[in-house]
């Protein structure tokens, strides 16, 4: 164990140290939690269904604690963080549904009777990135004990605060001892045994391309199952036909929100060209009228960056293109960096091919509706995006061919709880949330029993 200062990223004050767990503790708890899956997965699907909700309602008491929390570790504005503590209690909600409803098949064949049962698969381990430390979570943690497992989990270096409380909620609200750990502790340590440890038989991994591409060879070496939640260069296509008003006003919460650390933010704003001059117009006031500054005020949309290391890198991207306008942000302490815009002079600028994460967007003119899918689908991620038209069979059309997991019409909209999420191409593998997601922490078996 060593200890590990944490920092607000609005003021660049110390808040608190937390112990980082090593690869002796980590194996330790990774073994306990094997040593809790038996018990765990014999207890009844009912009670293990009321301890869930129990635990819900334990995050939803708290819910103001957490969100606190979130806005000093992680500069989140407090509406968002609110909405973020609120999304563990509905997941919890929603998989506590789950284990009364885990039904396997009775399937015709000769000469006996043919059933399956949806079995857990035992430890599973949940790595999250800075981004969004309780919702990603709660996305791996809710469905994996709903199906029996038991789970330890490593949130980020830079915030691990909320994740710490939240597995003291779990405690506090009867799930039983060893069943949910978090492991606060860096990647190439705790994450690593997550992924080297025979007992762990799952990673759930979000966070970077790179990252998620060692963790996916490092499984191979046991078979080990994986999803991975991975970057995004998503596109928000507006056409001429879209109403455009609408379409400008929201663009900058379509990528500026949580200051551009998203997976799906829409970081590449592509026009049809004969609004192009009219949506900048419409665009620049809607950028400068984001209210950037102190999070934990009611009012604020955006907050600073997590780190000045990210600052920097982010920033590094205005040394090769062409920024058309920006908005405001502090000065003084915090990782502030203003909402940003460019109009790149081509497509192959850095700026345009890779994940900025920070509240950067290109803005890029297209001809038709064959040249806007070509743009769109013109990055190796392929995660989100958003489609403004008021041509339904366009928006249809468009929606099926961008190569992306999760696109939304009209909206900017890609998370629900209740629908499946996740990215095609390198932004990732498998899907999260949804009525299907259980059905990633379990392995099916199928028992034959002779009548003849
Ligand atoms: P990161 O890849 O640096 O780290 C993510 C997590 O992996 C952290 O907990 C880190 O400690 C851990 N880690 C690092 N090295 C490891 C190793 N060798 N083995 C195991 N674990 C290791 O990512 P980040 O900078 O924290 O997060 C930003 C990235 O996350 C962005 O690329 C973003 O797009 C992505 N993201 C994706 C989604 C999604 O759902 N697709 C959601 C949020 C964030």
């Amino acid at each position: 164990m060593s200890a590990h200062g944490v920092v607000n990223p609005a003021t660049e004050e110390v808040i608190g140290t937390v112990d980082l767990c090593d690869a002796a503790s980590t194996d330790a708890a990774i073994e306990r939690s094997h040593k809790a899956f038996s018990a765990w997965r014999a207890v009844s699907p009912g009670d293990r269904a009321r301890l869930l909700r129990r635990f819900a309602e334990g995050v939803d008491a708290n819910l103001e604690e957490l969100a606190q929390l979130e806005v000093a570790n992680s500069g989140h504005t407090i509406s968002n963080a609110r909405w973020e503590a609120g999304n563990v209690r509905d997941v919890l909600n929603y998989y506590a549904a789950a284990p009364e409803r885990l039904i396997g098949q009775q399937i015709p064949v000769p000469g006996g009777v043919d059933v399956t049962f949806h079995e857990p698969l035992g430890v599973v381990g949940v790595i999250v990135p800075w981004n969004f430390p309780m919702p990603i979570a709660g996305w791996g943690f809710a469905p994996a004990l709903a199906a029996g497992n038991t789970v330890v989990l490593k949130p980020a270096e830079l915030t691990p605060l909320t994740a710490i409380r939240i597995g003291e909620i779990a405690r506090e609200a009867g799930i039983p001892e060893d069943v949910l750990q978090i492991l606060p502790g860096r990647g190439a340590v705790v994450g690593q045994r997550f992924v080297d440890h025979p007992l762990v038989r799952k990673i759930v991994f979000t966070g970077s391309t790179a990252v998620g591409k060692q963790v996916m060879a490092g499984c191979a070496a046991h078979v080990k199952r994986v999803t991975l939640e991975l970057g995004g260069k998503n596109a928000n296509i507006i056409f001429a036909d879209a109403d455009l008003e609408r379409a400008a006003a929201t663009a900058p919460y379509g990528v500026f929100d949580n200051a551009g650390q998203d997976c799906c933010a829409r970081s590449r704003i592509l026009v049809q060209r004969s609004v192009f001059d009219r949506f900048l117009e419409l665009f620049e006031p809607a950028v400068n009228g984001v209210v950037v500054g102190d999070p934990a005020a009611e009012a604020t949309e955006m907050g600073p960056l997590i780190s000045a290391e990210h600052r920097s890198r982010v920033a590094g991207y205005l040394n090769e293109t062409t920024v058309a306008f920006q908005g405001d942000c502090p000065d003084g302490p915090g990782f502030w960096f203003p909402p940003t815009v460019v109009l790149p002079a081509s497509n192959s600028e850095r700026v345009v091919t890779e994940e900025v994460f920070g509240p950067i967007v290109t803005v890029t003119a297209f001809d038709d509706e064959s040249d806007a899918i070509a743009l769109a689908n013109d990055t190796e991620y392929g995660l989100s995006g958003s489609i403004w038209t008021t041509n339904v069979g366009r928006a249809l059309r468009v929606a099926r061919a961008v190569e992306a997991g999760n696109l939304s019409v009209n909206s900017h909209s890609s998370v629900r709880y209740w629908t499946p999420f996740g990215g095609v191409k390198q932004s990732g593998l498998g899907r999260e949330l949804g009525p299907d997601a259980l059905h990633a922490f379990t392995e099916t078996k199928n028992v034959f029993i002779a009548t003849d």
